[in-house]
């Protein structure tokens, strides 16, 4: 699958704010939080074509740009990509780290507690450790 680095990211979501843009376009709507020449900015267009994340078209004489894959599938991708980079045991601190961090009114938090009613009546008492030996510690204790 395919990573984002945070150039891609900001383009992505004028994309995803409004599909089909030109490249003049895209940098305009990006004026006010970057410094990118028209060339940065193609170069970024360019590899997120290679990447097939974005399809252009013709329109008259400029390209138009449009993301190939919604926000919300972008997003689910990044935090998978997270979680699987640490043992489950410790996908707790990831979540708890979300939740204080983020920015969240009383009604997500309620709609938060739903979810972890609904996850609690099939939850495990206990999470097993489904890494390789060698990268956690939660093997260190086994011979
Ligand atoms: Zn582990």
């Amino acid at each position: 699958m395919y990573e984002l680095t945070d150039a891609e990211w900001q383009v992505m979501r004028v994309l995803w704010s409004q599909p089909n843009q030109t490249a003049q376009q895209i940098h305009q709507a990006l004026q006010t939080s970057n410094d990118w020449t028209l060339s940065t900015l193609k170069t970024i267009l360019f590899r997120l074509k290679g990447k097939g994340l974005i399809h252009y078209k013709r329109q008259g004489r400029a390209f138009c740009y449009a993301s190939c894959l919604s926000e919300q599938v972008a997003i689910e991708h990044a935090f998978e990509t997270l979680l699987e980079r640490s043992c489950e045991r410790k996908h707790i601190d990831w979540m708890t780290f979300l939740l204080k961090k983020a920015a969240l009114s009383k009604h997500h938090i309620e709609l938060l507690q739903q979810v972890l009613d609904e996850r609690k009546i099939n939850a495990p008492q206990t999470i097993e450790c489904n890494c390789p030996k060698g990268q956690c510690i939660c093997h260190s204790n086994e011979i």
